[in-house]
C-alpha cells in the first residue's frame, strides 16, 4: 500500500477549470471573459515598453545571478515604499516601514498570514469581505485562521453596501484583522471613496482593527497616487500598526515573474525593525530568498525618472482602454434595448460584477460561446473593439 494511498484529490480551481473549457471550445469566435488578467486590444498580454527596455539592458549587462537577501533587493523595496506610502510620506521618514520583496502579491499575503498568527496565536481571526478574491480564504485559513465575513457587495445597486460593511465591523473583537481592497475590488469592481474610506478608518480605530490592505490593482483605477487613497488615509489616520500586500503583477504586466511587497506598519522605527526580522524569519523558513529578475525590472524602472514617467503613461493607457471599453459596453448594450447597466460605468479595474445569473452565465456560455464566472464576474479588459459588439448583442439577448 502506498504511502499516499489516502490522499484524496482536491477540487481543481473553478477559474482555471473555465479557462481548460474555453481552451476546449471548437467554435469559431468563442471568447473569454473569465480570465483575471489584463490583455490589449488584440488580446495579448502587453511587454510594456518601459519594462522591455530595462530588460535589454539587463541582458546587454550579463550580470552573474547570486542570491538576493532574504528580504529582496534594496532598491525594489524602497521604490515600492515609495509607491505605496508617496513619496513625502511621514512614515517612511519615521522609519515606521519594514518592507520586504514577495513572490507576488500572494506570496506577501502567505508571509504576512503567517507572522500574523504567530502574534495573534490561537484566536488569529480575519475578516474579509463578501464576496472577495478565492485565494484571501484559502491563504488564511491554510495560516490557520478563524474566518468571518462582512458585508460587501449590494446586488440590488449593484455597489456597496457601506452601511452593511460597518454593521459587520463594528462587530468584530478588537484585534481582528480586516482585509480590504485597495481599489479594483476583485471580484466587483465595487470600491470606496475617500469619504467612505475616511468613516472605514475611524472605525478600525475605534474598535482597535487590524487593517489589511491587498493592492492588486495600483494605478488601474484612476492612477497609481488616487489609487493608494485608502493606504494614505490610514497612514495619517494616527492608527499605529496596519500592513499592505501590494502586486506589480498587473501595474507592470509582469504576472509570472512574481513580482509583490509586503509592508508592515509599526508604532515606531523599533518597532518596524523588529517585524523585519520576523518577516525575514517567515521568508527564511518558507523560500528562503525572492528571486531576481521580476524585481530588476521593477526597481529599474521606478529608479529612472524618464523610466517611470513612461510606465505612468502605459499604465495609463491601460487604465483608459478599460474605461473606453466599459463605456462602449454600457451604451451598446443599451443600443441592443438591455435593461440599465449604466452601473458598469461606475465600478472601477479590471473586473465587473454583470449581475448576471448563473443560469444566464450558462446561456452565454451554451448559446454565444461568451465564457464568463458562474458569478456573473466579466473581465472588462478582455473586450476590445472587434469583440464589443458581440459580447453585448448576447449579454442583451440571455438579459431579456
Ligand atoms: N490580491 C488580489 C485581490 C488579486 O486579484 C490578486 C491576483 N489575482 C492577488 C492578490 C495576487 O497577485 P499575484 O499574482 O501578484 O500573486
Amino acid at each position: 500500500m502506498s504511502f499516499f494511498a489516502s490522499v484524496e484529490m482536491a477540487p481543481g480551481d473553478p477559474i482555471l477549470g473555465l479557462t481548460e473549457t474555453y481552451l476546449a471550445d471548437p467554435r469559431p469566435g468563442k471568447i473569454n471573459l473569465g480570465v483575471g488578467i489584463y490583455v490589449d486590444e488584440q488580446g495579448r498580454i502587453p511587454l510594456l515598453p518601459s519594462v522591455h527596455e530595462v530588460e535589454q539592458a539587463l541582458t546587454a549587462a550579463a550580470k552573474p545571478r547570486g542570491y538576493l537577501p532574504i528580504d529582496g533587493m534594496p532598491a525594489y523595496n524602497q521604490a515600492t515604499q515609495r509607491l505605496v506610502f508617496g513619496v513625502d510620506s511621514p512614515l517612511l521618514a519615521a522609519g515606521r516601514v519594514a518592507t520586504a520583496q514577495t513572490v507576488g502579491g500572494s506570496g506577501a499575503l502567505r508571509v504576512a498570514a503567517d507572522l500574523l498568527k504567530q502574534v495573534a496565536g490561537v484566536g488569529a481571526k480575519i475578516a474579509i469581505s463578501n464576496p472577495s478574491w478565492g485565494n484571501h480564504r484559502a491563504v488564511f485559513r491554510t495560516a490557520g485562521f478563524a474566518l468571518v465575513d462582512y458585508r460587501y457587495y449590494d446586488a440590488a445597486s449593484h455597489g456597496l453596501d457601506f452601511a452593511g460593511m460597518l454593521e459587520d465591523l463594528g462587530r468584530l473583537e478588537a484585534g481582528t484583522v480586516v482585509l480590504l481592497h485597495a481599489c479594483c475590488h476583485n471580484p466587483t469592481g465595487v470600491d470606496l471613496d475617500t469619504t467612505q474610506w475616511t468613516r472605514l478608518i475611524a472605525l478600525l480605530k475605534e474598535r482597535r482593527l487590524l487593517p489589511f490592505v491587498d493592492m492588486a490593482y495600483q494605478g488601474f483605477a484612476q492612477g497609481a497616487d488616487a489609487d493608494a487613497a485608502g493606504v494614505r488615509l490610514l497612514a495619517e489616520s494616527g492608527i499605529e500598526a496596519f500592513v499592505v500586500a501590494n502586486s506589480y503583477s498587473k501595474s507592470f504586466s509582469l504576472y509570472g515573474e512574481r513580482v509583490g511587497a509586503l509592508s508592515m506598519v509599526g508604532a515606531d522605527r523599533d518597532e518596524a525593525a523588529r517585524l523585519l526580522s520576523k518577516i525575514k524569519q517567515t521568508i527564511r523558513a518558507n523560500y528562503s530568498s525572492p528571486s531576481t529578475h521580476g524585481a530588476a525590472l521593477v526597481a529599474g524602472v521606478l529608479g529612472s525618472t524618464e523610466l517611470h514617467a513612461r510606465w505612468e503613461q502605459e499604465l495609463g493607457s491601460m487604465r483608459e482602454r478599460i474605461h473606453a471599453m466599459r463605456a462602449g459596453f454600457v451604451e451598446r448594450l443599451a443600443a441592443y434595448g438591455a435593461p440599465d447597466f449604466g452601473f458598469i460605468n461606475r465600478q472601477a479595474g479590471m473586473f465587473s460584477y454583470s449581475g448576471l445569473s448563473k443560469a444566464q452565465v450558462h446561456r452565454l456560455r451554451d448559446e454565444h460561446a461568451i465564457y464568463a464566472l458562474d458569478s456573473g464576474r466579466i473581465c472588462v479588459a478582455a473586450l476590445n473593439r472587434a469583440n464589443l459588439d458581440t459580447v453585448a448583442a448576447a449579454v442583451a439577448a440571455v438579459s431579456r
